[in-house]
C-alpha cells in the first residue's frame, strides 16, 4: 500500500505490517465519511432534497452488481482495444496491453 497521504507516511514510520494497514484504513473511511456527509448536506440544503431521495438512491446503486449487500463492487471494464473485461483496479488490458483503459470518475481523480 502506497500513498502521499501525510497520515500514511507518519504511521509506516512508527507501525509495519496489519496494525499500520488498519490504522491507515481507518483514517480513510473516517476521511471519506467526513467528505461524504458534507457533500450530502452541500446537495441536501441547494437542492432541499429528501434523506428519502438518498436512501433510494444509495440503495439503486448498491444493486447495481445485483446484491443489495451494502457494499460497491467495481464493475469490469471493457477494453477498448482487445474487448476482454478487465478488472477496474487494473491500469492496463492484462491481455493485450493497452493501457489507456477507461476509467470510472471515483478511480480517475
Ligand atoms: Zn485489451
Amino acid at each position: 500500500m502506497t500513498s502521499n497521504d501525510p497520515f500514511w507516511k507518519q504511521h509506516k514510520q512508527h507501525e509495519t505490517g496489519n496494525a499500520a494497514d488498519y490504522d491507515y484504513l481507518l483514517h480513510r473511511v473516517e476521511k471519506l465519511t467526513l467528505v461524504c456527509r458534507a457533500l450530502w448536506e452541500i446537495v441536501a440544503e441547494q437542492h432541499e432534497c429528501p434523506k428519502e431521495k438518498l436512501v433510494a438512491k444509495v440503495a439503486e446503486i448498491d444493486l447495481r452488481d445485483g446484491h443489495l449487500d451494502g457494499e460497491l463492487h467495481a464493475e469490469p471494464i471493457l477494453c477498448p482495444k482487445c474487448g476482454h473485461k478487465i478488472n477496474a483496479r487494473h491500469d492496463h488490458c492484462l491481455y493485450c496491453g493497452f493501457n489507456d483503459l477507461p476509467k470510472d470518475v471515483f478511480t480517475s481523480v
